[in-house]
């Protein structure tokens, strides 16, 4: 099914059509036509599943269709809430370039830097305003901003506000909105917590769950290295020498731990920066937009900072430390793979974080293939591990028969790439 059955205005048409998109995803498909009918929205979705259109493209259309009714005042009408200042910006950013031609505008705000540029652009006037919750709050509360003329409410990754303990925040919100308004509330997971605040905010809603039980694990080519703790940073560098990853996002359980992979990378020559809480929200910006546009080919980062990261043909994700919550495993490799494109997902665990491996491969229901040829190959006491010779740093890894070597032994079948079958992967232009 193209965009053309979804009834969209020309404008949106083509704005999408230039950003190269021909086909919705399946949670556009479902969530479009819902919610341009007026109806509540409870989404089970994460990013990468073309989440952010999926909200975007019907608000974009509502406001564009009743516009004759502002009398050209510029109120707040559509409030999107999300939990990081990345995802805000990322969602500002959608919200430009699907509604390009719309004439609607919006704003992002979020803390961490100075609020006078964000309320100057208040002041001018705001459609649509996507929000983390503090800063919202802080201006709610200097009164730069009033809800009351809202009529469509967004709330994204609802179980991420949870664990980033905005719920307070996020109550405090929804007590202020106009009880008559179209409200969405999208998250990952829905434990009971999330139900119960879903039942605050939304009425009789369409349900919609795009999330097959463990989606990007399917798409993503996965594989594990068992490494010393002391030999992770030379593991890196050596598969770095593989040029076929041309973007590596890496991952460190602190923001200790990023700088110095960061630091040791950058000291080999490896066009390298790092993102984190400690940075300013500028270096943080910078940082992701010379990833994104491949000036620089490895980001290290921790998983608060990347959370919802949207990069685009991001080829690899490497956990440089295992995450001690197998949930973060899939939001982590997650980053790669996104949109029907391919990713490859590679960890380094050792002996402490054993456990850990254990966990995750009991949430994606299959054992990470082990790669056992590599240079810092540990010795291991696991008796399906087989431990070989230390090969050359020298070795190419361009045929990545080292990187892609995989323990048999260790998976039921082959690790397959099942992007193709998607289909809605994005049309390059
Ligand atoms: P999201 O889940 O909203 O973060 O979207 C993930 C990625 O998919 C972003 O890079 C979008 O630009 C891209 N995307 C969203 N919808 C489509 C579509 N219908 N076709 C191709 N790419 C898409």
């Amino acid at each position: 099914m193209s965009f053309d059955k979804l009834n969209l205005i020309k404008p949106i048409q083509k704005a999408l059509a230039q950003e190269g998109y021909t086909i919705p995803t399946p949670i556009q498909m479902q969530a479009i036509p819902v919610v341009m009918e007026g109806r509540d929205l409870l989404g089970c979705a994460q990013t990468g599943t073309g989440k952010t259109a999926a909200f975007a493209v019907p608000i974009l259309q509502i406001l564009y269709n009743k516009k004759s009714d502002y009398n050209l005042k510029r109120n707040i009408k559509a409030l999107i809430v999300t939990p990081t200042r990345e995802l805000a910006i990322q969602i500002g950013e959608s919200f430009s370039a699907y509604g390009k031609y719309t004439n609607l505008n919006n704003t992002v705000i979020f803390g961490g830097v100075p609020q006078r540029s964000q309320t100057d652009k208040l002041k001018r006037g705001v459609d649509i305003l996507i929000a983390t919750p503090g800063r919202l709050l802080d201006l709610m509360n200097q009164n730069y901003i009033s809800l009351k003329h809202i009529e469509m409410f967004v709330l994204d990754e609802a179980d991420r506000m949870l664990d980033m303990g905005f719920i307070h925040d996020v109550k405090k919100i929804i007590s202020k909105l106009p009880a008559k308004r179209q409200s969405l509330f999208f998250s990952a997971t829905m434990p009971v917590e999330i139900i119960k605040l879903a039942n605050t905010i939304v009425t009789n809603p369409v349900k919609i769950e795009v999330t097959p039980e463990h989606p990007t694990v399917e798409a993503i080519e996965q594989s594990v290295y068992f490494v010393n703790k002391q030999d992770k940073r030379n593991l890196l560098l050596h598969l770095l020498k593989d040029n076929s990853i041309d973007s590596a996002l890496v991952f460190t359980r602190t923001k200790h731990g990023a700088d110095n992979v960061a630091r040791f990378l950058l000291k080999a020559k490896v066009q390298t920066e790092a993102i984190h809480g400690n940075k300013s929200q500028n270096a943080r910006q910078r940082a992701l937009s010379n990833f994104k546009s491949k000036r620089t080919r490895v980001l290290v980062a921790t998983d608060i900072a990347a959370r919802g990261i949207d990069i685009d043909e991001l080829s690899h994700v490497i956990n440089f430390e295992m995450p001690n919550i197998s949930e973060t495993y899939v939001h982590r490799i997650g980053r790669t793979g996104r949109a029907g494109l391919s990713g490859v997902a590679i960890s380094f665990c050792d002996v402490e974080e054993k456990a850990y491996l254990k966990d995750i491969n009991k949430l994606i229901s299959k054992p990470i293939p082990i790669v056992k040829d590599h240079p810092y190959a540990m010795a291991d006491r696991t008796p399906n591990v087989t431990v070989v010779p230390k090969q050359t740093v020298s070795k190419p890894l361009t045929d990545k028969s080292s990187i892609k070597k995989i323990d048999s032994a260790n998976t039921s079948k082959p690790v397959k790439r099942k992007w193709y079958s998607k289909p809605w992967s994005r049309k390059k232009s």
